[in-house]
């Protein structure tokens, strides 16, 4: 891991905010629970693509949440409030390299598409700083289940079987339909990569594109703290 961890208001948690640096020189941040060794980490990731405000929103209002409320019992989590932060300042859904970060994971259904689409796969897989920095990571610490939050038709989408309870938890409280794959191929997805190289289930949260900002916390809050109070084990 790169850049230095700091201490942050809630002694629990601890705040890297340098983990990556992006193409243009931006730094991502990365917050983490990780005082528990006895179960795997959550590893959470907001912001994959820049042109979903919701997933960000997300991200956002479960880390404020988990400032107040982490502590020693949490099931040890990983948070990435925004790993396409470059496209997210654009509104853009791929980095600033045009490369969608959610094609450019090397898992071994990784295919080369046309630059210029809005799916570009990048010029070769794993070729794009922040997913770089995501692959390290999960050799690393090996989560548990890696939970990532995007915008479109609302449900939640599991990679992987195991991957279904959580899935199913995560529709607590927005009575989203909850199914396996997301019904068209996503060679070198962050799902994709998990799964078919690491046997980790992906679940990924899909709120109502182009809804209101303020319910989306609402809506997954009854789930991911759930899972952070270790009610899903
Ligand atoms: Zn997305």
């Amino acid at each position: 891991m790169q850049g230095k961890i700091l201490k942050s208001d809630n002694p629990w948690i601890e705040h890297n905010p340098q983990w990556v640096r992006t193409a243009t020189g931006a730094h991502l941040s990365l917050y983490q629970n990780i005082h528990r060794t006895d179960v795997k980490p959550y590893l959470f990731v907001g912001g994959v693509h820049g042109d979903e405000p919701e997933g960000v929103r997300l991200a956002e209002e479960f880390l404020l949440w988990l400032k107040t409320h982490s502590n020693e019992q949490d099931h040890p989590w990983i948070l990435i409030p925004c790993l396409n932060l470059d496209g997210f300042q654009n509104n853009q859904r791929t980095n600033s390299r045009g490369v969608d970060l959610n094609r450019n994971f090397p898992s071994r259904d990784w295919v080369l598409s046309e630059e210029k689409n809005r799916y570009y796969s990048g010029p070769s897989s794993n070729s794009e700083l922040e997913v770089q920095g995501l692959v390290k990571l999960i050799n690393e610490i090996k989560p548990l289940v890696i939970i990532h939050f995007h915008s479109w038709k609302p449900c939640v989408v599991y990679t992987g079987a195991p991957g279904k309870p959580y899935a199913d938890f995560l529709t607590l409280g927005n009575n989203y339909d909850s199914h396996e794959d997301i019904g068209y191929p996503t060679p070198g997805s962050l799902g994709q990569y998990g799964w078919l190289e690491h046997k980790i289930p992906v679940i990924c949260i899909e709120e109502q594109e182009f809804s209101s900002l303020e319910n989306v916390w609402p809506h997954f809050m009854q789930g991911l703290t759930g899972l952070i109070q270790g009610k899903l084990l």
